[in-house]
């Protein structure tokens, strides 16, 4: 259907406890490469939006492709290639907190395989190498035999990272993935995904409740309200208006 990476064709999401309508409707088009950041208060549908892009979360109605290929209808065999194009990152980095940050990097060739099954598998020589490879990049070689569960929000975060590299995705989706963080650790990360972004051309799409660090950051910023799409251009046309219609208040000159 569409040459974009990402395309979304009146998506909506409506939870059937209590009907909440997450996202309403929504339609737009991501090209190759993109650094996109959804912006928008809490409760706002960016995470349902992350989500329904692999089908995490079922679209309610409407139609989703990636790489022109459709994802919504997509048979249980052909989602599971999908995803594995797609890298995740999350809040609270999901990693197995007593396993060694090289053990928490190669369950990123799992494809999302549970814990336990990560935990006893062997591992390929050559995905070691490349693991080592991304530790490297994302500076986290001297920790490899550390226990997850010893490092900063920040190193843990790394290690969210270095594990979706392993699947050498298309498309990163970061759902908040600075909101545990302080604001030193936050650009750091924030920083690695424009690496990636630049450097290995991969899209990114990622969620951020942090008016500034969107502008710094975002090539292009979709600004979410209520599930509604109510702003979607660069960082400079962000302009405070558009802000208090986000945030519903009212910002001083
Ligand atoms: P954001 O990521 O912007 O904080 P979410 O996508 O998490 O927003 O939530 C959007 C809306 O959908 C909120 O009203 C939230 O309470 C509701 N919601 C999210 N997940 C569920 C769920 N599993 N069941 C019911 N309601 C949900």
């Amino acid at each position: 259907m569409n040459s974009a990476q990402v395309a979304l064709e009146d998506v909506s999401k409506t939870f059937d406890n209590g009907g909440t309508q997450a996202l309403k409707g929504l339609s737009l088009a991501i090209p190759t490469g993109q650094f996109v950041v959804t912006l928008g208060p809490s409760g706002a549908g960016k995470s349902t939006l992350l989500r329904t892009l692999n089908r995490l979360i079922e679209p309610t109605t409407g139609r989703i492709w990636l790489d022109g290929e459709e994802v919504t209808g997509a048979d249980p065999a052909r989602l599971r290639k999908i995803r594995h194009r797609i890298g995740m990152i999350f809040q609270e980095f999901n990693l197995i907190d007593r396993a060694s940050v090289l053990t928490n990097v190669l369950s990123g060739c799992l494809g999302g395989t549970p814990a336990l099954w990560a935990w006893g598998n062997r591992f390929r020589e050559e995905d070691r190498r490349t693991a080592f490879i991304h530790l490297k990049r994302l500076g986290l070689v001297d920790f490899w035999e550390q226990r997850a569960d010893r490092l900063s929000g920040g190193q843990r975060q790394r290690v969210g990272i270095a594990r979706a590299l392993m699947q050498r995705p298309k498309l990163l989706l970061a759902d908040e993935p600075v909101a545990s963080l302080d604001p030193a650790s936050a650009k750091g990360i924030l920083d690695h995904l424009r690496d990636i972004n630049q450097q290995d051309g991969v899209t990114v799409i990622c969620n951020l409740h942090q008016p500034e660090l969107a502008r710094e950051y975002a090539g292009r910023i979709l600004g979410l309200r209520e599930g509604e799409l109510i702003f979607d251009g660069p960082p400079q046309e962000l302009k405070v208006n558009i802000l208090e219609q986000l945030y519903e208040v009212s910002i001083p000159a």
